[in-house]
């Protein structure tokens, strides 16, 4: 049977509904939330998240602001932005975009923001709610990859999730959504001994490592959910026909030929459509959700700060 694909799309977009009806109901109560993001130099790629973030925020009512400060900005002034940030009773989301650059100490920073406003779900204390099972605003991708398996009715307790990769911002917190989901969790990263024999135990395999179509047919169980949170461009158009399906190719070629790059996952998606039940496409898949749930942690933020 032909493998389900989960689209991100129709998820976000219900989600951004919610979040747009909340919106409302707030500002009935006289609450506009507001979500201001902090960006720091030139990084194209940076640039297109924060706008991305910034009108996704406008076209759901929530009040936004972008403070965009330049790539030689001392670790103190960014310091300074948020602090001003924290003390403002009109914004309750603070988003500190990363990568931050090397003057700026990038913990230091996080840790400044005022864990009741920080959306982005990295600040320690909000890490440690996480981890303890509390209440709190969890990381925004991982999240997502929760609220794509949920609304596609995938269970979670007592399947067995591997994720592979342990960073901050995706892998651990992935970890510590899905035990919370009452899975059983592995995690796996560099040094894990064996690799597709570890991820062909997975029911729910998530794929977050960042190398482009590096999970193949050999790492996935037969039947497996897999969820693909890599992002990466591919240019080698070899290499492209290893990815994609012949009906696949020509849209990934115009691609190629016109911006010089395709958006390919850490997942082979031709050997996944062959072994997986279900599987998410990049793009169109895990990344619309990012944005949909950073809007989402704005408006609880802004209902928990405020206690409405
Ligand atoms: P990091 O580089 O921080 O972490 C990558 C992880 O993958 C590390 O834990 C690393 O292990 C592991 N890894 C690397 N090589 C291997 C290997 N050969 N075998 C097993 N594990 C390996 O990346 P992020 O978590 O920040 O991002 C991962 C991917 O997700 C990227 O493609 C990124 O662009 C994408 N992303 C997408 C988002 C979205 O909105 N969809 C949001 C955030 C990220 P080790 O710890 O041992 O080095």
């Amino acid at each position: 049977m032909a493998a389900r694909i989960l689209s991100g799309k129709p998820i976000a977009e219900a989600i951004k509904a919610e979040v747009a009806e909340e919106v409302i109901r707030l500002q009935a109560q006289g609450v506009r939330p507001g979500l201001a993001v902090v960006r720091v130099g030139d990084d194209p790629a940076s640039a297109v998240y924060v706008g991305s973030k910034v009108k996704t925020s406008e076209e759901l009512g929530i009040k936004s602001e972008h403070i965009h400060l330049p790539a030689t900005a001392s670790h103190n002034e960014v310091i300074g932005i948020v602090r001003e940030l924290n003390l403002r009773d009109d914004i309750d989301g603070i988003l500190v975009q990363l990568p931050l650059p090397p003057q700026v100490d990038a913990s230091a920073v996080l840790e400044a923001i005022d864990p009741r406003k920080d959306v982005d779900g990295f600040h320690p204390i909000n890490v440690g709610r996480l981890s303890l099972g509390e209440k709190a605003l969890a990381p925004c991708t991982p999240t997502g990859v929760i609220e794509i398996l949920k609304r596609s009715d995938i269970p979670i307790a007592g399947k067995h999730a591997v994720i592979v990769g342990r960073s901050n911002i995706v892998g651990k917190p992935m970890a510590m959504l899905f035990l919370k989901e009452n899975a059983t969790v592995t995690i796996c990263h560099s040094r894990t001994a064996d690799l597709p024999s570890v991820t062909r135990q997975a029911d729910i395999l998530v794929a977050a490592i960042g190398r482009a179509g590096f999970i193949r047919g050999e790492h996935i169980r037969e039947g497996a959910t897999v969820v693909d949170v890599g992002i990466n461009n591919v240019s080698d158009l070899d290499f492209a026909a290893e990815l994609f399906a012949p009906e696949d190719m020509e849209k990934r070629l115009k691609a190629i030929e016109n911006r010089g790059f395709t958006l390919v996952g850490d997942v082979n998606p031709r050997e996944a459509a062959e072994k997986a039940s279900s599987f998410t496409p990049v793009p169109g898949g895990v990344g619309l959700l990012t944005v949909a749930m950073l809007m989402k942690n704005t408006v609880e933020a802004a209902k928990m700060r405020r206690e409405v």
